[in-house]
C-alpha cells in the first residue's frame, strides 16, 4: 500500500475525527516527512477530506488537522455544504445562506396565517356583537 492510501485509509476510518499531522505519522509508524508529502495528494483527491486549524482528536493539540468529513448536503438546494458554510439545524443541514430564505419564508408563512387568524377573530367578534345588538351601526 501506498503511503497516500494508507493515510486516506486512516482518515476514513476515522470519519469527523480531526488529526495532526504527527498522529498520522505515528499511527502509520511513517516519517512526519513523508505524511507531509502525501497530505496535499489525498487532500486533492476528493473534497471528503479537509484540513482544520482545530483540536487533533489523538493527542488533544489545537493545530493543523486533516479530517475525514463527507460531503454533506444542503436540505433545502442539495448542494453539497462544506462545514464553515453550513447550519445544523432539526437534524437537517444548511447552508447559512439557505437557512435565512427559508426562515424569512417561515416567516412570511406565519405572518400570514397570523393576518387571517386576525381577521377570523375580528369577523366572529363583530358578529357576537352585531347579534347582541350592542353595537348598532351608526347612524
Ligand atoms: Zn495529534
Ligand atoms: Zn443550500
Amino acid at each position: 500500500m501506498d503511503i497516500t492510501d494508507l493515510v486516506s485509509a486512516l482518515l476514513r476510518g476515522a470519519a469527523d475525527e480531526p488529526r495532526c499531522d504527527r498522529c498520522i505519522a505515528v499511527t502509520l509508524r511513517e516519517t512526519l516527512t513523508a505524511v507531509r508529502r502525501a497530505l496535499p495528494i489525498v487532500l486533492d483527491s476528493s473534497n471528503d477530506y479537509a484540513r482544520r486549524a482545530t483540536r487533533c482528536t489523538a493527542c488533544g493539540e489545537s493545530t493543523v488537522t486533516v479530517v475525514y468529513a463527507p460531503a454533506v448536503k444542503c436540505t433545502r438546494c442539495s448542494r453539497t455544504v462544506a462545514p464553515p458554510d453550513g447550519i445544523s439545524e432539526h437534524g437537517d443541514v444548511f447552508h447559512h445562506h439557505c437557512w435565512d430564505v427559508l426562515r424569512s419564508e417561515l416567516r412570511i408563512a406565519n405572518s400570514r396565517q397570523l393576518a387571517r387568524l386576525s381577521r377570523e377573530v375580528v369577523r366572529r367578534s363583530r358578529e357576537r356583537l352585531d347579534g347582541n345588538g350592542q353595537n348598532p351601526p351608526a347612524r
